[in-house]
């Protein structure tokens, strides 16, 4: 089980780690092929048996409660790739000589199984905006006529998409940090790196370590590495990546592009990659308008997906059209009403600083939503970025006194209401304090910069939350 394809499956001892979302198709999948297959998972919960149980009836052995020790005869382990790299279960794989991949290696490695024409993927991952990114180029390859599917993190399963009825000419792919970990021997057609902040560095352990899983998604790239001009860590992957002779490296940046760049120019998306004679020349994309929202972050999205398409071939109408035909999912800088000029936006989903400070960057003038769980998350940056544009804050959760005290160190004069309460009915009157801080013009921003867990199931039921409460307020 080197690095080549696996042609013959048929009694080899895989174990799968994890009995989750991605352990249980892999675990099936690997049994159809012929393998004998063990699945181990830590947990050994009701829900656990119950899947396991099902796993059994097919012939799958399912140790519960065991993750960590390995398997006897064990020639490859398939991980889910939440599963920690120091955890025992890969200590013991690694001194019997065992190689461990993701759900994502395995998908790769059975891309052309069945001898199928297996799809080039377009890449993407990023700290923030992936799904968005991912979607608006699935998004433009549609347009263009040619088949597709945004996969991975989201939407159809990998193992779906390359083992599937459907086939495609082509496939979008949003890779976690935890996936590309997992996936050495992926090779993209292109990929791009949207930015890289501090995120799971308690998986990872350091962001030295955070920054090289995400760089895994350039190597052996073979027509363009996509990075962000404006983050230059993101230029630095690209530089210590080993790419296919001929591969590019383009930029993409929200001011005017250089040669092999795409930018903006007067409300422009403008290509100065994927033309003859970039020094001279320069082709019309699609407009700021034509992107929703049009915010910086999501213009920096837009021109990513552009870039990844442009280097699949796909001509600059196509951009146009994909980009007007994308709605971003819910959650997303979803403006909610409009109340006497007030204008309600809920961007549930930015659950760490770097997603909310984006967020703050796309309007004027904000009372601001904030608070949750931090993770471990600091505040000073986010709030002395954001204090000039900030009409009042209003404060939820469980960690909110970790951003009163960066307001009071950075936005000592904005008005900060503190809801000392955590229970689910709080977002109605967080909503009501926001109201009555805002002024017509200003943008009431619910952009939590933490995650949701400690006053909702998640941050869809956040968001939800909130735009009830924006109804609510507009009946009365
Ligand atoms: P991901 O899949 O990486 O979590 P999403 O597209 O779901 O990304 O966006 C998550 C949140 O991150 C959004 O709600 C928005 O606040 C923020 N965001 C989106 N794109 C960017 C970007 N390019 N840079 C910074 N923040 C972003």
């Amino acid at each position: 089980m080197g690095s080549g394809q696996v042609t013959d499956w048929q009694g080899k001892n895989v174990t799968v780690a994890g009995l989750g979302v991605s352990g249980v198709p892999a675990a099936k999948v690997l049994h159809g092929l012929g393998a004998r297959v063990t699945v181990v998972n830590d947990g050994d919960d009701e829900r656990a048996r119950a899947q396991a149980e099902k796993l059994q009836a097919l012939g799958i052995a399912v140790r519960l409660g065991d993750g960590d020790s390995l398997p006897d005869g064990t020639e490859l382990i398939v991980t889910a790739p939440g599963w920690k790299p120091d955890k025992a279960l890969f200590r013991a794989a690694e001194k019997a000589d065992v190689p461990v991949w993701g759900d994502v290696e395995l998908a790769w490695r059975l891309r052309d199984h069945g001898g199928r024409t297996p799809a080039p993927w377009l890449a993407v991952t990023g700290t923030n905006g992936k799904t968005t990114t991912v979607q608006m180029l699935a998004s433009i390859l549609k347009a263009a006529g040619l088949r597709t599917a945004a996969v991975g993190n989201i939407g159809v399963s990998l193992l779906d998409a390359v083992l599937g009825e459907e086939t495609y000419d082509v496939l979008a792919v949003e890779l976690s940090s935890y996936q590309l970990h997992w996936a050495p021997s992926l090779r993209a057609h292109s990929a791009a790196v949207l930015n890289l902040a501090p995120d799971h560095l308690d998986w990872h352990g350091s962001m030295e370590a955070y920054a090289a899983d995400k760089g895994r998604i350039y190597e052996g790239n073979r027509i363009a590495c996509v990075y962000n001009a404006a983050d230059k860590a993101t230029e630095d992957l690209v530089r210590e990546a080993d790419v296919e002779e001929g591969c590019w490296a383009i930029g993409f940046t929200l001011g005017t592009p250089a040669p092999s760049q795409l930018g903006v120019v007067d409300g422009i998306l403008v290509d100065r990659a994927f033309v003859p004679n970039r020094q001279k020349n320069a082709q019309e994309l699609a407009e700021v308008a034509d992107i929703r929202p049009p915010a910086p972050h999501n213009i920096a999205n837009a021109l990513a997906a552009a870039a990844l398409a442009r280097a699949y071939g796909v001509p600059a109408a196509a951009v146009r059209e994909g980009l007007r035909a994308f709605t971003p999912d819910a959650h997303r800088i979803a403006h909610v009403a409009d109340l006497d000029g007030v204008a309600y936006v809920d961007d549930s989903k930015a659950t760490n600083t770097h997603a909310a400070q984006a967020s703050l960057a796309s309007y004027e003038s904000i009372v601001w939503i904030a608070g949750g769980l931090a993770k471990g998350a600091t505040f000073d940056e986010l709030v002395a970025g954001a204090a000039g544009r900030l009409r009042g804050v209003v404060l939820i959760g469980a960690d909110r006194g970790l951003i009163r005290d960066a307001l009071a160190r950075h936005a000592p004069e904005v008005p900060v209401v503190d809801l000392d309460r955590t229970d689910t009915g709080a977002m109605l009157q967080a909503v009501q304090e926001a109201k009555r801080l805002a002024r017509a013009g200003d943008t009431v921003l619910l952009a939590p910069a933490c995650a949701s867990m400690d006053m909702f199931v998640n941050y869809n039921q956040r968001g939800d939350a909130f735009a009830a409460a924006v109804r609510e307020l507009a009946a009365r």
